[in-house]
């Protein structure tokens, strides 16, 4: 099912997992000088540690939902009409 969250405190941010604690190793392939800033080209990632799951919160506004497990984030979802059949 495609999600379509309406943020209930600004209703324009997106639905995000926060997560914490990780540990991620990304190979640079490249680097572009101009103006004294620097830009960085990446190749592939890859983690020692994924990191553990935080909660659930709104890209714009970091309204806090109240689910705190995949199983609950599916149910508040479905009871607000945040999930649209694909
Ligand atoms: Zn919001």
């Amino acid at each position: 099912m495609k999600v379509r969250f309406k943020c209930p405190q600004c209703g324009i941010g997106r639905l995000q997992e926060v997560t914490t604690n990780v540990i991620e190793y990304t190979i640079v392939t490249g680097v572009t000088e101009s103006d004294d800033i620097v830009a960085m080209e990446y190749g592939d990632v890859s983690h020692e540690n994924y990191g553990d799951f935080d909660y659930y919160s709104c890209t714009h506004c970091d309204y806090e939902l109240p689910p705190a497990t995949s199983v609950e984030l599916f149910d508040w979802l479905k009871e607000n009409n945040m999930l649209e059949a694909e």
